[in-house]
């Protein structure tokens, strides 16, 4: 079978991590309990998910001159997934997100550096790729003209898309009509939507409500595919697994049911091994479990 083309046009990230057994008051200082660097970013890690499970995967992402961005690359590369930029953004930082984690909460600085260069103008210069693919998976960790830019090319053009709303920022409401699906958490979709939807809408919306799974909508009923019980290790990334898994699914020819089944199966994997991109099944894992 020929591999689905999938194109992510979105962030690279280098996640920074500090253990502490309390965050710091202002002014002072605390010594940590352990350190480490991991690639992330919800367009690498979308990406990432789909590859392993057997898609040809193209990002169209960005990284700065420096030491991180090299490792973004790499990881890129082991992992399959073909990474657009050949020219990293001089002068700017790679994208890295500072995460603090105590055991009970943790702190989040995302400075986005070479993922701001993910412009229109930029994203333009690739879009034969993006219109060759059987699907295009988009965030919200870049420019939001530029997503507004390839929802627009994509609709004009029957590619299907999935925008994966996150973090949550509005856009016009006709912008979310061009989205084939729409893949908010719990979280995201009352900040966007509240109660507000109507039934066109309404129909694009796959919701995603951890260890519940995803609910999806059909006429005025709605569908809930439950997730898989597993005892979690890490549920980070759990939504980007699930936004690759669904985009390869779709990309497959999977009915609405079994792609969410697909993606919850993905999901549900994932949050069993440490790190966003750690946990991600490979196919004949996700074949594995789903049998
Ligand atoms: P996000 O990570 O974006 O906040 P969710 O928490 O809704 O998104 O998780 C995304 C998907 O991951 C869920 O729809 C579900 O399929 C899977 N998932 C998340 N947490 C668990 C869990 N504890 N057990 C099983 N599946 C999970």
């Amino acid at each position: 079978m020929k591999k689905p083309a999938i194109t992510v046009v979105g962030s690279l990230n280098m996640d920074l991590v500090t253990l502490t057994d309390r965050f710091p008051e202002q002014g002072e200082t605390v010594l940590g309990k352990e350190f480490f660097t991991v690639p992330g970013g919800k367009g690498a890690n979308q990406a990432v998910a789909a590859s392993r499970l057997g898609a040809e995967v193209k990002l169209v992402g960005r990284i700065g001159n420096d030491p991180f961005g090299e490792v973004l690359k790499e990881t890129m590369e082991k992992n399959g997934v073909f990474l657009t930029d050949v020219k990293p953004v001089t002068d700017v930082a790679s994208g890295v997100a500072t995460i603090i984690l105590s055991e009970s909460d943790n702190r989040i600085i995302v400075t986005p550096g070479a993922n701001n260069f993910v412009t229109k103008e930029y994203v333009e210069s690739y879009k034969e790729v993006i219109l060759s693919s059987d699907m295009v998976l988009l965030q919200m960790e870049i420019p939001l003209a530029t997503i507004i830019y390839v929802v627009e090319l994509c609709h004009a053009n029957n590619v299907p898309v999935i925008l994966n709303p996150a973090p949550a920022q509005k856009l016009d409401e006709g912008i979310w009509h061009k989205v084939t699906y729409l893949t908010p958490n719990e979280t995201e979709k009352e900040v966007l939507f509240g109660n507000n939807l109507n039934q066109a809408l309404r129909e694009k919306l796959i919701i995603t409500e951890g260890k519940r799974g995803a609910t999806y909508f059909k006429s005025d009923k709605s569908y809930r595919i439950k997730g898989f019980p597993v005892q979690p290790v890490d549920t980070t990334g759990a939504g980007d697994t699930f936004n690759g898994a669904l985009a390869v699914a779709f990309a497959e020819g999977q009915d609405l049911k079994k792609a969410v089944t697909f993606a919850n199966a993905a999901a549900a994997i994932s949050v069993l091994k440490r790190g966003a991109q750690g946990g991600m099944p490979n196919r004949p894992e996700l074949d594995h479990f789903l049998n």
